[in-house]
């Protein structure tokens, strides 16, 4: 079977590259091999009552279908060069801006235009930030909200199934070269095309690293993030989340100098847990309908980690503190700040006499025994920074909850146009360690479709 494109995984890469090579090149001949299941299909069976945590499907919901990694996400589209990935780096800041654009055009016309785009040009929380040591980083962000998202999806793949094969439930396997393009290998048998875009996001990383062994292309570790997620009564954050709703806040550590950000802010929404290769780490969901917000506005807070030799694997570094967290609270955990601070872990009764009622129903227990000290006591630094821009973050009855862990792809060695050493190759998103979040992988697509439709 031969095609002119394969694009490989249908998350946010692989869609908007379908979408854009099919609307500059109708007639061109593309199918998209995705592992997961059409976007209907996606259900998670843990229901909290008759299935309470991972069973491992064969094909996991949340990561894996239309929509990739980001179908049940929060969809927020940070439209900003200063953090969501390096894609500027090689296609330059005003293109990769112009990009992701052109990606929250697509959205709107899609069904995201009751969304609100929230922009933090001009505004006074950049001076407060600075008086308090904090950096607040610019960006324009569309907050689609779960709701929203799921039907921008599915009008997008409504416009793509026209034009291009959709092969659910079938991974590919192998790349190999062949006669100038490139040969597929799934469990339906083998497929060919003259060029390939391979978008496989993070669930699809240990699979890239073979390919890129397989076919000698060149790669580079990258960092993995850790931290906490932080849950407080939504007043304290309105004044900043009423204007800008998602605010990335950088500081700078006293006492290592070390640089801990926040990262994924929910306004009055809910942490959730997250299931990663069987170790369950947290995260954060918000709403657009009024009917499912929450008291609470949860964020993380966060600290990068990079290795030199003789270590690679920062991922297996994150995976073995998540580890650690899972054997002592069976799952997530939870602490009051109070008690952090007082050195003590949290009990049942201390989380219930408090004022915040936690969202998550995670273990109580002590998160110094999990989280190493440096990074503790830069996220403890950091809660008294935020103390000081939104009085209460510091109470002692702010919940935290571990462990909030970002892992990252290695990078894959790419030239400007996002191309592996073989020609016709392309790798984007998340999979080629560029991109880490959904504006930067969708523009990615945009951008090597175009290349490829010679525009
Ligand atoms: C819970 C959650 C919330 C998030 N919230 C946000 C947010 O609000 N804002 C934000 O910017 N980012 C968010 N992210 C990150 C965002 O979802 C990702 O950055 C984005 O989805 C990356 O897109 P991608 O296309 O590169 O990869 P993915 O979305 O991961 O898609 C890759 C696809 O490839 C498929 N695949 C993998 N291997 C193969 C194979 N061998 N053959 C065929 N198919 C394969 C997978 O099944 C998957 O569907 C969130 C992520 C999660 C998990």
């Amino acid at each position: 079977m031969m095609y002119d494109v394969i694009i490989i995984g249908a998350g946010p890469g692989g869609i908007y590259s379908a979408y854009e090579l099919t609307r500059l090149k109708p007639d061109l001949r593309v199918a998209v091999f995705e592992a997961g299941k059409p976007l209907e299909e996606r259900r998670c069976p843990i229901d909290g009552v008759h299935v309470k945590t991972c069973i491992h499907c064969a094909s996991c919901a949340i990561m894996n279908g239309f929509g990739g990694a980001g179908a049940f996400s929060d969809g927020k589209y940070n439209i900003t060069n200063d953090f969501g990935g390096s894609l500027h780096e090689y296609i330059g800041r005003n293109q990769a801006m112009d990009l992701m654009r052109y990606v929250d055009q697509i959205n709107v016309e899609n069904g995201g235009g009751a969304s609100p785009l929230f922009s933090t040009a001009g505004t006074k929380f950049k001076k407060l930030c600075m008086q308090n040591k904090l950096t607040l980083l610019d960006a324009s962000v569309r907050h689609l909200g779960t709701d929203n998202n799921y039907i921008v999806l599915s009008n997008l793949y409504k416009i793509l199934k026209e034009n291009v094969e959709f092969h659910f439930m079938t991974p590919v396997h192998k790349i190999e070269l062949a006669d100038g393009g490139y040969r597929l290998y799934t469990d339906n048998g083998e497929y060919e095309c003259r060029q390939c875009i391979v978008s496989v996001g993070r669930s699809g990383s240990k699979w890239m690293e073979q390919v890129c062994h397989d076919l000698k292309i060149g790669t580079r570790s990258n960092r993995v993030d850790l931290g906490v997620r932080v849950e407080l009564p939504a007043v304290i954050f309105s004044h900043i989340t009423d204007e800008l709703y998602e605010s990335k806040i950088v500081y700078h550590t006293e006492k290592y100098e070390d640089q801990v950000r926040t990262f994924c802010m929910n306004p009055r929404g809910i942490v959730v847990n997250e299931n990663t290769n069987g170790i369950v780490t947290v995260n954060g969901h918000s709403f657009e309908d009024e009917s499912k917000k929450t008291e609470n506005t949860n964020f993380a807070l966060l600290m990068s980690k990079h290795f030199s030799e003789p270590f690679h694997d920062s991922n297996g570094y994150g995976e073995s503190i998540v580890r650690l967290s899972n054997m002592l609270g069976g799952g997530a955990m939870v602490q009051r700040f109070g008690d952090l601070e007082r050195g003590r872990r949290s009990t049942v009764k201390r989380i219930e006499e408090g004022t915040v009622r936690p969202t998550l129903a995670a273990t109580p227990g002590d998160l110094s025994l999990v989280l190493p000290k440096r990074i503790l006591d830069g996220i403890i630094e950091m809660i008294y920074a935020l103390d000081k821009i939104a009085p209460g973050t510091a109470n002692d009855d702010t919940l935290l909850y571990g462990v909030e862990v970002k892992f990252y792809n290695m990078e894959v060695k790419l030239n400007e146009h996002l191309e592996t050493c073989h020609p016709g190759l392309y790798v984007i998103g998340d999979g080629s360690g560029v991109t880490h979040s959904l504006s930067h992988a969708s523009a990615s697509g945009i951008y090597v479709a175009r290349r490829i439709a010679g525009q």
